[in-house]
């Protein structure tokens, strides 16, 4: 597909959907639904829409009940709804704007005037998801970053807990990095943290976080993992970062791994433990795993 921003247009009249769909057409990809559930169906579709314009009056479900159900699910709720409708009431649009919309606009439309409005609300909605973007992820290598760890990790923790179920932490650091970078120069010290990232990533699952917690140190929230599965994933990523060997520098790493206590703990609390076992690995000459009691 075009990395065109996606509009979806939400209208029970073609002929509306045509004309709208005709102003856009050029800037935006554009998808259809001709009705309440279609349209939710297609905002929770991958990718989802960067704006929607969405008419009030159709059969079933409305126009408003789609935008508070849009509003209400935090997975939707930061896509900017704009209304587009034959309903001319000052109490109507009043409605519709109180219900979250961005705008408000009433046929019979302008063409220019439409494209200029969804161009300033798509304008703003990818600002928006970028810096949504930069506060959670990790520039250099695209992990998480530590903010982002912090503030999900003791939701994770907690609902692990609640369900009885192991959580594990693993806390990495690259060993003599410092090195790397004297003999190499920085700049192939960030490939190096590029390629042990790369490593990381691709072994993770989608609901472990994986973020880079400071300069060359990574830390692992696994789901559902008890100590010895932990211990088994740090030995693995052990070899690996030993065997990638990036720019052709051999580089290897030290790992803490801790698992919750079954009372529970919050993350600082696995951090400070994982990182006991981390100094232990370093002390003990790098380039291994130790499990923290
Ligand atoms: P140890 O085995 O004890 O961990 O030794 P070390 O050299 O890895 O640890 P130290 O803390 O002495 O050095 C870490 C270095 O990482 C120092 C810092 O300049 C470098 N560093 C931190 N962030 C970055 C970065 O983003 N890019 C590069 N290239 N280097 C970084
Ligand atoms: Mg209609
Ligand atoms: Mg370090
Ligand atoms: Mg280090």
């Amino acid at each position: 597909m075009s990395d065109k921003p996606i509009i979806l247009i939400v209208d029970d009249v073609p002929a509306n959907v045509q004309v709208l769909a005709s102003c856009l057409k050029d800037n935006y990809h554009i998808k259809v639904a001709m009705d309440g559930p279609r349209c939710l169906q297609l905002v929770a579709a991958k990718p989802p829409p960067d704006l929607v314009l969405l008419d009030i009056e159709m059969p079933g479900m409305d126009g408003y009940e789609v935008c508070r159900q849009l509003k209400n699910d935090p997975a939707t709720q930061n896509i900017p709804v704009i209304f587009v409708t034959a309903n001319d009431q000052e109490e109507d649009e009043e409605k519709g704007l109180q219900l979250g919309a961005v705008d408000y606009i009433t046929k019979p439309i302008r063409p220019s005037i439409v494209a200029a409005r969804v161009n300033t609300h798509v304008t703003l909605k990818l600002q928006h998801d970028k810096l949504t973007a930069m506060a959670m992820y990790d520039q250099l290598t695209g992990l998480y970053n530590r903010h982002y760890l912090f503030i999900s990790a003791n939701k994770k923790i907690a609902r692990a807990k609640r369900h009885h179920e192991p959580v594990s932490l693993m806390m990495m650091d690259i060993d003599h990095f410092k090195d790397i970078n004297d003999n190499y120069g920085h700049p192939v010290g960030d490939v190096v943290l590029q390629a042990v990232a790369k490593i990381i990533s691709a072994q993770c699952r989608e609901e472990d976080i994986a973020a880079r917690f400071g300069g060359e140190e990574f830390v692992i929230l696994y789901d559902h993992c008890d100590l010895k599965d932990a211990q088994v994933k740090a030995e693995n990523y052990r070899l690996l970062i030993e065997e990638a060997k990036p720019e052709q520098i051999t580089v290897t790493s030290s790992f803490g791994v801790v698992q919750m206590k079954p009372e529970g703990e919050m993350v600082d609390d696995l951090i400070k433990r994982a990182d006991l076992a981390l100094y232990q690995a370093k002390e003990n000459g790098r380039n291994q795993v130790i499990l923290g009691e």
